[in-house]
């Protein structure tokens, strides 16, 4: 009871940043949840998509590589140096095309981040000799790398723990790299270097938004299938409770017959019906013979055995439209509906005999028990189900009287 209002409660938390619950907590300068198996879960809901759009990525950069030939070519003819950069340039979309064909295999290997990461270095690296061999270009250079670092951050899907440390390596190489043509002083190295900080800071600060935004979207979404998946156990549970509940109220628990309050309202609801559609309608009582003797012989627990045996009998002898009830102590109740007197006896005969003729374990033995009947039928216009049970038992009393196991009509 606690737990389900705590948990409609707790709803209000779906309107909480996840960030705030400590379980979804995510690390402030890599936008990855803190918790491992978080992370995985959420990399792998995402992993085919992730490759979709690191594939489209590896393609372009593979295009651009290839395309940016046709300048070299323009810049430098059918020269070595040409064809030195030709080799990079097809070395380099080589292995850019081998990640691709490899994450096409397996989406998994592209929310992983290191391959990404190597096949950057590799490719970052051999980009550099275009410098070396195109002079024509180098006051390009500072742009194109910067083009690339944004790429590298905000367009490859990457984990950023991963592009962030290229991005650097690209900064420090391509300052290296003109440092070594002998277009910076340390000077002018450093501060290229700091220059080189913007943009990795504003692609850092953009890729980490995103991803900051999907994990709090995709903790949102858990919670809110945890809390359905509680609520609907709980639901499940109080089902379970009231189905229990339910059958306790109107039971009797010893015999699983329906208890007093349960089989007078059907009775009572039988009756009317009965009157309503000028149907007959038969009542029997039914008292075990000597039954103080059982509990006396073998035990009160035994005598509990015989009467849930003896409920379970009238609960297969009588039809599925027939009310069973315990009266009470070793007595039971039954109702016929649409059931004349002569027929009434007859069903209650042959129950009588039945029991007769069937022998009750109780534990390692087994005993013969037998009960007296006493039956009515409705008469016209009697409308007082307290006086359908009084001639019952009138009946019944005769019955004993009369020498027991028997029926007795009323
Ligand atoms: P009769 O043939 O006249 O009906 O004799 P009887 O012994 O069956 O009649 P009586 O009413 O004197 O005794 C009924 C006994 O049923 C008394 C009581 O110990 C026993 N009894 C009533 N309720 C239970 C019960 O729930 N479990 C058990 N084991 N015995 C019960
Ligand atoms: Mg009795
Ligand atoms: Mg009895």
């Amino acid at each position: 009871m606690q737990k389900g209002f705590r948990c409609l409660m707790w709803g209000g938390a779906l309107s909480a940043p996840p960030e705030k619950n400590h379980e979804w907590s995510i690390k402030p300068w890599w936008g990855e949840f803190r918790d491992r198996d978080h992370e995985r879960a959420f990399l792998g809901q995402h992993a085919t998509l992730v490759a979709g759009q690191l594939q489209l990525a590896l393609l372009v950069w593979a295009v651009l590589l290839l395309i940016f030939a046709i300048p070299d070519y323009l810049a430098l003819g059918a020269s070595a140096d040409f064809y030195k950069l030709l080799m990079m340039r097809l070395f380099s979309v080589a292995i850019i095309l081998g990640l691709f064909i490899a994450v096409g295999v397996n989406s998994l290997l592209a929310i992983k981040g290191r391959w990404i990461s190597l096949v950057e270095v590799v490719a970052i690296t051999l980009f550099m000799l275009v410098y070396l061999y195109r002079p024509d270009i180098v006051s390009w250079t500072i742009t194109v790398s910067l083009l690339m670092i944004l790429g590298v951050l905000a367009l490859v899907p990457n984990r950023l723990m991963t592009a962030v440390p290229v991005a650097f390596y690209m900064a420090v190489l391509t300052a290296a790299v003109l440092m070594y043509l002998g277009r910076l002083d340390p000077r002018e190295f450093i501060g290229l270097l700091v220059v080189f900080c913007l943009p990795i800071g504003i692609g850092w600060a953009g890729a980490l938004r995103a991803n900051v935004l999907q994990r709090k979207q995709f903790a949102l979404f858990q919670q809110s299938q945890q809390l359905n998946t509680e609520l609907i156990r709980e639901i499940e549970m109080r089902k379970r409770l009231q189905e229990q509940l339910q059958h306790q109220a109107t039971t009797d628990a010893l015999t699983g017959l329906n208890n007093r309050h349960q089989y007078e309202h059907l009775f009572a609801h039988e009756l009317s019906r009965s009157l309503r559609q000028q149907q007959p309608m038969s009542l029997a009582i039914i008292d075990l013979d000597h039954f103080k003797q059982v509990n006396d012989t073998w035990g009160h627990s035994a005598g509990d055995e015989v009467l849930r045996k003896v409920a379970q009998l009238c609960r297969d002898n009588f039809r599925e439209v027939d009310i069973l009830g315990r009266l009470g102590g070793e007595e039971f109740v039954v109702m016929l509906p649409d059931t004349a007197l002569e027929q009434a006896i007859a069903v209650g005969q042959r129950f009588i005999d039945k029991l007769a003729a069937t022998p009750i374990d109780i534990g390692s033995q087994q005993i013969q028990v037998t009960a007296t009947m006493g039956v009515i039928t409705r008469q016209a216009n009697e409308t007082s189900l307290e006086g359908l049970i009084k001639r019952a038992d009138e009946a019944l009393y005769k019955g004993k009287a009369a020498g027991r196991n028997r029926v007795m009509p009323g």
